[in-house]
Formats: C-alpha cells, sequence, structure tokens
C-alpha cells in the first residue's frame, strides 16, 4: 500500500521550486492499509472516512522538503467504559525526501524519492497520525466507566451492587491513589 505524489514538476523548476498537493485516500485502495487501522500499542484505531491532507513540497537541492496537516476521522473503544465512539484528530506533517539514501542524526534513513520522482507519503501518514493518536481514549472527559465489581456502565445509571469495591478487589487501591 503507497499513496504515491509525482514530484516531476517541483524538481523540474529547480532549487525553490514548490508545490501545495491538497487530497484525500478516497482514491486509493485502503481496503489492506495501515492507514484503515492504525495500531497504537493495544489500542486499535480504525478510519471512519477518507484522510484529508495538504503537504507543501519544496524543492531544496539535493532533497525535497514536505510540511503539512492532516486530518482523520477515527473510531475506537473508551477505556474506561468500553463503548466505541468517534473522534476527530488533526496531525502536522514533516519529512525529508532524498534522492540518494542519506540518514538522519538518530542513524534511521530518510525516505528516498523514486525514479519516477515520486515519493509514497503513506508512512508520513500513518506516522503523524500515530503522535497525535490518544494513549487511552475516553469517549467523554466525565466518563464514569464500568463498575469494578458488577460490570455495569455507569454512564447509564448507577448500579446496585453496592458500588463500593471491596478491598479485595486488586484495583481497590488504586481507588484511593485516584483520588
Ligand atoms: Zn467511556
Ligand atoms: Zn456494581
Amino acid at each position: 500500500m503507497s499513496i504515491l505524489i509525482d514530484l516531476r514538476s517541483v524538481i523540474d523548476e529547480g532549487v525553490g521550486a514548490s508545490s501545495t498537493i491538497k487530497g484525500n485516500t478516497a482514491s486509493v485502495d485502503t481496503k489492506d492499509s495501515d492507514l484503515v487501522n492504525l495500531e497504537l500499542g493495544a489500542i486499535h484505531f480504525c478510519c471512519t472516512a477518507p484522510i484529508e491532507y495538504e503537504i507543501s513540497f519544496i524543492n531544496a537541492g539535493e532533497c525535497i522538503q514536505a510540511s503539512g496537516k492532516a486530518h482523520a476521522d477515527l473510531s475506537t473503544a473508551c477505556v474506561r467504559c468500553l463503548r466505541d465512539f468517534d473522534f476527530g484528530l488533526d496531525a502536522s506533517l514533516e519529512e525529508t525526501y532524498f534522492f540518494k539514501p542519506s540518514e538522519d542524526e538518530h542513524g534511521e534513513p530518510y525516505p528516498l524519492i523514486d525514479e519516477s520522482e515520486k515519493v509514497d507519503i503513506e508512512p508520513l501518514l500513518r506516522e503523524a497520525l500515530l503522535v497525535e493518536a490518544p494513549f487511552a481514549p475516553i469517549h467523554d472527559v466525565d466518563c464514569q466507566g464500568l463498575c469494578v465489581k458488577c460490570g455495569k456502565d455507569l454512564n447509564e445509571d448507577d448500579c446496585d451492587c453496592g458500588n463500593e469495591p471491596d478491598d479485595s478487589h486488586p484495583f481497590a487501591q488504586l481507588k484511593d491513589l485516584v483520588q
């Protein structure tokens, strides 16, 4: 899976030339793409709409510098109450594409411009969105979660199990820490 952007005009026009590309992933067959299903540790995010992006490419001589922004509509499960919910995510995009293999200060290879003067922005989109994605998604900041004793969704109603977790429960001490 790749999303190829043709940089021929920016390359042909020489140093200083720039081009801004606006698009989305609607025309791309993303069925098997990592962009439809983003994994962040144990958290799973599903894209519910095409990812929108706007990227400027600037010819810097030995490399092409890209900067821009992306927006994704995602669905995931609340870590407190487990219900699925939708949310929007904005990410800023920064990347440098080289004609020849090159490494950054950490020894990581920069992405390459291929022989047909195209670059693949799929890894850029995926990594930028994962940087912004929440580690512990919550459907609402006031989510009451599930009763640790009976499992009832406390957003819907108070439970009648007594609600106070007994001290033998593994999460009983956690409750004191949070308060
Ligand atoms: Zn929730
Ligand atoms: Zn309960």
